[in-house]
């Protein structure tokens, strides 16, 4: 029979396909319906022939890194689901000369506006005087592994990234910030395969990076690899600031997906004359929420942006504490709170509620 399944099976014999695999265990949350079909790749030759088929086909596709910025519905996902653990890391060129510290949008203020967390310019430092390594990595690299192993070679540069649950893949798509720094401060350039299923190189410049913002936000294109721009770096003062990081970064609840919502932006707090843009500090200090459950999920007492799962939340639960945070910031500041998350499964009217009135 021609099924879905069997195509892909048949097609990419290496790669083990499953039906109505339930993706609460593919993410931090663990929330998640079932994949209609479902499965996991650890390399970039087996991820790309199984995207080409799927697109050939007109297989839905949702590609998953660790699940940690992502709210699947209790629905699950039509079409395949693919989770991305290819991880080869290359060293490229050793003995680039520092190029020129591009434009960076300011993390400053989004970063020191956390109240829940330590500030950071006791740790800062700039390392763009040091000579610098490009090293080409595959798109489901686990962040926390891959920077100790950097950081072991004397690679250093992103340790700012410490203990922030991702692939380099996810990572980028969102842009992280670790610290006063983004991700996108190290991206040279990345492979991906685009919608026809064709390989493209994107530079850095091409990529739309802005606070949890770049271009695949928006294009239906798939990382393959990232060629990094890092550091021959500091390693001991690296290592520190991994160990320091992480014992700052243990005061976040880990059975989440992270920030929900974006701070609100510098001119609203103006506006509103706020002490900080930190959506922790609204929910928590101004809007008494943290604390505040449906079923199992719950806002954060340790951390009032993040909604937890206490139990056996479910993905309707969740959003239902996304709602109520977004309504009551609403209607005391009339201001409409952006997500922070991505939505995998749901309608346009279940999520109607999260576009700006
Ligand atoms: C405890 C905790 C702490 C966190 N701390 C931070 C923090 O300090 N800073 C921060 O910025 N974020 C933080 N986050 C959020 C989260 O870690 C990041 O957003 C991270 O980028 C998610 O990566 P992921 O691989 O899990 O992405 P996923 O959630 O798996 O995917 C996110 C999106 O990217 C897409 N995607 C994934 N891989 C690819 C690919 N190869 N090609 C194309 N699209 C792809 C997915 O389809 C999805 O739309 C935290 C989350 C948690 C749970």
């Amino acid at each position: 029979m021609r099924t879905w399944k069997n195509i892909l099976q048949q097609a990419c014999p290496s790669v083990a396909f499953r039906a109505n695999e339930p993706l609460a265990h593919h993410t931090t949350v663990g929330i998640g319906g079932p994949a209609e079909l479902f499965c996991s790749i650890s390399t970039k030759q087996d991820l790309t022939a199984v995207l080409q088929i799927a697109i050939q086909e007109k297989i839905p596709i949702t590609i998953l890194g660790w699940g940690a910025n992502t709210l699947i519905a209790d629905r699950g996902i039509t079409g395949l689901v693919i989770k991305n653990t290819t991880n080869n890391l290359k060293i490229l060129d050793q003995n680039l000369t520092p190029k020129d510290p591009e434009q960076l949008t300011a993390r400053w203020q989004a970063a020191t506006a956390d109240t829940n967390m330590p500030q950071f310019q006791d740790l800062d430092y700039d390392e763009k005087s040091a000579e610098q390594v490009l090293v080409e990595i595959d798109s489901g690299a686990a962040l926390p592994v891959l920077i100790q192993k950097l950081v072991r070679q004397g690679i250093t540069g992103l340790q700012w990234f410490t203990k922030i649950p991702a692939t380099l893949g996810g990572a980028v798509v969102n842009n992280i910030h670790g610290g006063t720094h983004y991700i996108s401060e190290f991206v040279e350039s990345v492979e991906v395969l685009d919608a026809s299923g064709n390989k493209q190189t994107l530079r850095a410049s091409q990529l739309e990076f802005d606070y949890d913002y770049s271009r695949f936000h928006h294009t239906d294109e798939y990382l393959l690899t990232l060629r990094l721009r890092l550091y021959r770096g500091d390693q001991e003062r690296a290592q520190a600031i991994i160990t320091k990081w992480s014992r700052q970064k243990q005061k976040q609840p880990p059975r989440s997906l992270g920030c929900v919502f974006q701070n609100i932006t510098a001119k609203q707090q103006r506006e509103l004359a706020l002490p900080t843009p930190s959506i922790g500090y609204l929910v928590d200090q101004e809007l008494g929420l943290a604390g505040t459950k449906v079923g199992d999920a719950e806002i954060s007492k340790l951390h009032a942006a993040f909604i937890v799962n206490t139990g056996r939340a479910t993905a309707s639960e969740y959003l239902a504490v996304m709602r109520q945070i977004h309504q009551a910031v609403y209607i005391k500041y009339n201001v409409s709170l952006k997500p922070e998350i991505f939505f995998k499964g749901f309608t346009q009217e279940e999520l109607a509620f999260l576009t700006p009135l």
